[in-house]
């Protein structure tokens, strides 16, 4: 927006700035939460190992219900009954999903099959999903998409990981430290945890794990902010056999703060379940318990 006042556009002007400088200097990489940490305490597999597990049961157990939610974000959908509720295919003989309510009568075609529309901002029709949060009660946004595809992405890497491939060894220390950084933000979001403590981390994840990043106070602190993902954890097409994971290649960064309750609460579900059935009867305590107690 431009104001006749140019007082008002030089602050106008400076809000801006000071917007993006705040988004630039918040964002946070990987490397970031080892810093100042022993650089010889190398990362092997087997510390990646109890990660690993719940992130199978998190996926497996979610999938029942985002999937249908997911095929939208996708693309996969029929474009047709998106926009006319009909398709003059059968679903058999149609290349795309019929199974939906979701409807959106200004969706732009060009965008929605191709990915690509040459009216760009003119396009008359729209280039992004406006109804989702009248159809769907948990994949609403960009950043709940992404966490999702990231819980996929962890749970492919589990099933079919091939240490042999990356055969650098600073790459596989960082593609190893980038999939512990990736757990430890998804546990601390969507666990149920107690204020101002990491016991949560400790009870999901591997202990020792835990130990090689920054102290508490920091972690928590940097936890806090957008962080930067490798942009290929979120590329379904990626091939496990080749040479997929190099350090400092493209990134995406994600806000976790922006996630919503109604996400939130469903994965606190789904972290109980996992307690209760495969770590409490090896002794674990839930911090979450001990605290509501107190209250
Ligand atoms: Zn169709
Ligand atoms: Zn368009």
């Amino acid at each position: 927006m431009v104001s006749k006042n140019p007082k008002t556009n030089v602050l106008t002007k400076q809000m801006n700035d000071l917007t993006l400088d705040r988004n630039v200097g918040k964002s946070i990489q990987t490397s970031d939460f080892y810093i100042n940490r022993s650089e010889k305490d190398r990362i092997n597999f087997a510390r990646l190992e109890k990660g690993l597990l719940l992130f199978i049961y998190l996926y497996e157990t979610a999938k029942s219900t985002l999937a249908s939610e997911l095929t939208l974000w996708d693309h996969r959908l029929c474009f047709y009954m998106i926009k006319d509720g009909t398709c003059t295919k059968t679903s058999d003989q149609c290349h795309h999903i019929h199974q939906t309510t979701y409807r959106q009568s200004n969706l732009c075609p060009f965008w929605y099959i191709n990915k690509t529309c040459k009216f760009n901002s003119k396009c008359k029709n729209s280039h992004q999903f406006e109804e989702v949060s009248k159809y769907h009660r948990y994949l609403r946004t960009e950043t709940e998409v992404n966490v999702y595809k990231l819980i996929r992405f962890i749970r492919n890497f589990a099933g079919h990981y091939i240490e042999s491939v990356i055969t650098d060894q600073n790459d596989q220390q960082n593609l190893y430290k980038d999939i512990i950084i990736s757990m430890v933000h998804i546990v601390h979001f969507l666990s149920l945890k107690q204020p101002d403590s990491i016991e949560h981390l400790n009870l999901f994840l591997e202990a020792a794990t835990i130990n090689q990043l920054i102290p508490k106070e920091d972690l928590l602190i940097e936890l806090d902010k957008p962080y930067d993902i490798p942009s290929i954890f979120f590329d379904l097409s990626m091939n496990f056999n080749t040479y997929w994971y190099q350090n400092n290649t493209n990134k995406q960064c994600i806000d976790f703060n922006q996630l919503s309750s109604e996400f939130i609460t469903f994965f606190n579900d789904i972290f109980t379940g996992y307690y209760e059935g495969r770590l409490k009867s090896r002794g674990s305590k839930a911090p979450w318990r001990e605290h509501s107690k107190k209250t």
